[in-house]
């Protein structure tokens, strides 16, 4: 949908500067060289405190101990184009008066910036989350899991004080039961039968639980997507928990608030996101979560000269009345609003309003088999993993052999 608007703030000059180069920055990045082929003056900047970009959605594989972190880590040097400076760079704060970043660099002023900086877990001020329990929110995050879960392993092979306390040690609770949970428990559920086999203990001893607040996993998908889901964890083994608020996390489980105590050696939190402390103290506008306030156009309310895409921004869907979900489906999408209005701005084209083309929802339960519901249709089983398999496979291929070729570049 093209919508006239004021442009006349495009006119403004000044270097584009993508902040953060996960999903939606990467892809503005790449969509805008394409796009600024024949605008060489405009000078293009990505800044990212990585020199690689993560595959985040293959991160359950990484904390289950079945893909390399270094597999997820795919250096942007391979993917940028000359055309685009890129910046290794903590960003510490906005000058949002000098339009300039602050980073551990040193400044980087914008005409355009666009904020790409994703999201950070939410442990909702739990006391002893944040101390005692992992994330799953960077290939870094994952390799840690899959540490903890093995010196588990090791340690309730070591200790001597009989099953009850080495089963204790061999288990898993994982907080938090949207994708990320329900993918993290199957993965986890199962390989780790072979992991004990291969330590010299029992398989049955090392238990997945998954705790969730609400009534259901997978909140908001289709009851038969989430009744296949919960049946591949229930056939994995994963102990699923729901209505399982959790109060405290201590040293030797998630404390509930009804009293009860959900035991474990290794504790991971997948309960939900907010957005980066530094953008919650910036003085843009926020609203849920501290995700950025945006307009139609996806520039950040009172900002025209700045952006929003992906985790950060929060995105109401005008057909549902629904902030978005923070998904790599949506970073992408957005990312490509952003880059057309970029180039809208460049070339004194009215922008675009940004509409979600929903194209299905993926999640896989263990290492062989998934649920999908794509065009109302739901399966479960080894396609819907399949299916996982080859977004990601063509994701890759998008980014690294495409490099964000764009057909329909002027
Ligand atoms: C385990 C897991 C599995 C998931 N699986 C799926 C899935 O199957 N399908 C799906 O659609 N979504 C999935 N998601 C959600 C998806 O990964 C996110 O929605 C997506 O990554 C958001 O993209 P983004 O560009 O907003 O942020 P990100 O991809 O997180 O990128 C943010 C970038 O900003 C950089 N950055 C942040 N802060 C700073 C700073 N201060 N200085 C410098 N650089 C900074 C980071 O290094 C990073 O490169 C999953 C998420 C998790 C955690």
């Amino acid at each position: 949908m093209l919508d006239a608007v004021n442009v006349s703030t495009a006119a403004r000059g000044g270097p584009v500067v993508v902040a953060g180069a996960g999903y939606g920055g990467l892809h503005v990045a790449l969509r805008l060289t394409a796009r600024l082929r024949n605008k060489p003056a405009v000078e293009l900047t990505l800044v990212d405190r990585h020199d690689y970009h993560q595959v985040i959605t293959e991160l359950p594989r990484v904390a289950g101990g079945t893909r390399a972190a270094g597999a997820v880590r795919i250096p942007l040097q391979g993917m940028l184009a000359e055309r685009v400076r890129f910046v290794q760079a903590e960003i510490n704060g906005f000058d949002l008066a000098g339009r300039r970043l602050l980073t551990g660099a040193g400044p980087v002023g914008w005409g355009r910036l666009v904020l790409a900086l994703g999201s950070r877990p939410n442990d909702f001020a739990i006391p002893g989350l944040a101390e005692r329990a992992l994330s799953v929110y960077s290939a870094s995050d994952a390799e840690r899991v899959w540490a903890a879960v093995s010196k588990a392993l090791d340690d309730a092979t070591a200790a001597a004080a009989g099953p009850g306390r080495q089963r204790r040690l061999a288990t898993v609770v994982v907080g938090g039961g949207g994708a990320t949970g329900v993918e993290l428990a199957g993965e986890l559920a199962e390989v780790l039968p072979e992991v004990a086999r291969s330590r010299g203990l029992a398989p049955d001893w090392p238990a997945v639980w998954l705790v969730e607040a609400g009534p259901t996993l997978l909140a908001g998908s289709s009851p038969q997507l989430i009744a296949k889901a919960t049946r591949i964890l229930a056939d994995l083994g994963v102990q699923v928990r729901t209505h399982a608020v959790v109060a405290a996390a201590t040293a030797d489980g998630f404390r509930l608030t009804d009293g009860k105590l959900v035991e474990g050696g290794v504790f991971v939190w997948a309960g939900g996101v907010k957005a980066p402390d530094l953008v919650m103290g910036s003085g843009l506008p926020t609203g849920h979560n501290g995700r950025v306030k945006v307009d139609q156009y996806l520039r950040v309310l009172d900002h025209p000269d700045i952006y929003a895409a992906g985790d950060l921004a929060s995105v109401t869907d005008p057909r549902t009345g629904h902030v978005l979900p923070p998904l790599a489906q949506v970073a992408l999408e957005e990312g490509e609003t952003v880059a057309r209005n970029l180039d809208a701005e460049l070339n004194g084209r009215p922008l675009e309003a940004f509409t979600f083309h929903d194209k299905g929802f993926v999640v896989s339960v263990g290492t062989r088999r998934g649920v999908a519901d794509i065009a109302g249709i739901t399966t479960g089983g080894r396609l819907a993993h399949l299916l996982k398999d080859a977004i990601e496979w063509e994701y890759r291929q998008s980014v690294t052999h495409l490099r964000g070729w764009d057909p329909v570049a002027r």
